[in-house]
């Protein structure tokens, strides 16, 4: 990596990624109210209590395996013991009878494993000659016996305050018989883009024109994270339409998530209007894409200003929105993965920005991780980011990077 002193493009004012992640972080605080949901339409939301165990999970010592039931007292290190067979227990018909000396039952995986029993042999490691099983000298007492309460016990937290729940979340929950949660309220997200050039799609464009993909961008950035959303739709450059649209938004939303106008062009009247309003703290941010970015708070909503070149857009998003809507939902924060990955390409960079290529991350035959860019990196080329599964995180310093060299890639697991 050339990382030999340089102008490049270091901006003395502008904050780096952790910094205005942190300047976020520390205003953000979650929305409060709380609501109950039935088990199914808690996917994705998030735990506002702690979830506690109503019961003892497993709720019964229970056989892991098909097969046989005894005592471990009975097994002998140095012959072979021979067991009667006295009754069965299925998973759902417990044995009811008692298992005397000499004796062991026939059990099914998940049956309950009778009082004073405390072993289950698999079926394949004993032979059977009608009532009677044989037993190998030298097998262990203990094994195949899930006892009760080995996951949960009654009262203990199974899954804490600030959980996004998932998949396999409800199940647990659904299996200590949990029919109901209490989850955060979800925030309602406002959104807007700004620019004179942005048309519709189904509209004829005019010369100088172009299609607003950032509202889309958005839109599905905003469902990834399950917020409720408000599209307040495009705002031309005009100080009067861009105050009247934040003070309607500002009435109803928790956060207002706007792409374009905040650079220093002269129809940029975004963070002049947040700042009329409301309070606005801007940054210039040393990455790239994605410089200008402008925060604050509008009434009682967060205010994020997004930049307006569409890839910009997204990785500010991803980097700077997501982890901060996600706090506003009350989520606990957890810190993106990193991974080391080869990376295959040379990637020509300036020193002074973080640079967040879009990228492929593969595996090889032999499970390395490897990395390529997704070719052509304008912050105007969405296909950029369309192809990716992950950022290339060149640091701030980095001059051009060779091919071959590893480097940090974060995975967009899920957010895209
Ligand atoms: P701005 O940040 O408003 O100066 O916009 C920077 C660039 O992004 C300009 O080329 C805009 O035309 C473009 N842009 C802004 N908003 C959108 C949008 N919603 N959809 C597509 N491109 C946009
Ligand atoms: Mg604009």
């Amino acid at each position: 990596m050339n990382t030999k002193p340089h102008l490049g493009e270091s901006d003395p004012n502008s904050l780096s990624v952790p910094q205005a992640a942190e300047r976020i972080a520390a205003a953000i605080r979650p929305v409060a109210g709380i609501e109950r949901v039935a088990l199914r339409d808690a996917l994705d939301r998030v735990l506002a209590r702690d979830a506690i165990a109503p019961m003892d999970m497993p709720p019964y010592p229970n056989a892991a395996m098909d097969g046989y039931a005894l005592r471990g007292s009975e097994l002998a290190p140095d012959r072979p013991v021979r067991l009667t067979i006295v009754g069965s227990a299925l998973a759902g018909r417990p044995f009811e009878g008692d298992v005397g000396d000499g004796q062991c039952l026939r059990i099914t995986t998940g049956a309950v494993v009778p009082d004073g029993l405390d072993t289950v042999l698999m079926q394949e490691h004993v032979t059977r000659d009608g009532d009677v099983i044989e037993i190998p000298a030298g097998t262990k007492a203990g094994q195949n016996l899930r006892p009760r309460g080995d996951e949960f016990s009654t009262g203990g937290t199974v899954l804490a305050a600030g959980r996004r729940i998932n998949a396999a979340d409800l199940g647990l929950l659904a299996s200590l018989g949990i029919a109901e949660v209490d989850v955060r309220r979800r925030p309602l997200v406002a959104f807007f883009s700004t620019g004179d050039e942005l048309r519709g799609v189904g509209q004829t464009l005019a010369k100088g024109q172009i299609y607003d993909s950032n509202r889309y961008t958005l839109h599905a950035l905003l469902r990834r994270a399950n917020v409720n959303l408000l599209d307040m739709g495009v705002l031309p450059d005009d100080r009067d339409a861009v105050r009247e649209a934040f003070r309607t938004a500002a009435e109803t939303a928790d956060a207002i998530v706007t792409s374009g106008g905040v650079s220093v062009g002269d129809a940029d009247y975004v963070k002049e209007i947040v700042g009329e309003l409301g309070h606005i703290d801007f940054w210039r941010i040393a990455m790239k894409p994605g410089k200008p970015l402008a925060f604050g708070r509008l009434g009682r909503a967060f205010f994020f200003g997004l930049p307006g070149n569409p890839v910009s857009t997204v990785a500010t998003f991803m980097l700077f929105a997501r982890p901060a809507l996600d706090v506003l939902a009350g989520a606990t924060p957890t810190p993106p993965l990193r991974l080391r990955a080869v990376c295959t390409d040379r990637i020509k960079k300036a020193p002074g920005r973080t640079d967040y290529q879009r990228g492929v991350l593969t595996q090889d035959a032999d499970g390395r991780l490897t990395v390529s860019t997704t070719g052509g990196q304008g912050s105007h080329m969405l296909s950029s980011m369309s192809r990716a599964n992950c950022f290339i995180v060149v640091p701030l310093e980095s001059g051009d990077v060779a091919a071959g060299t590893e480097l940090e890639v974060m995975p967009f697991s899920g957010a895209l």
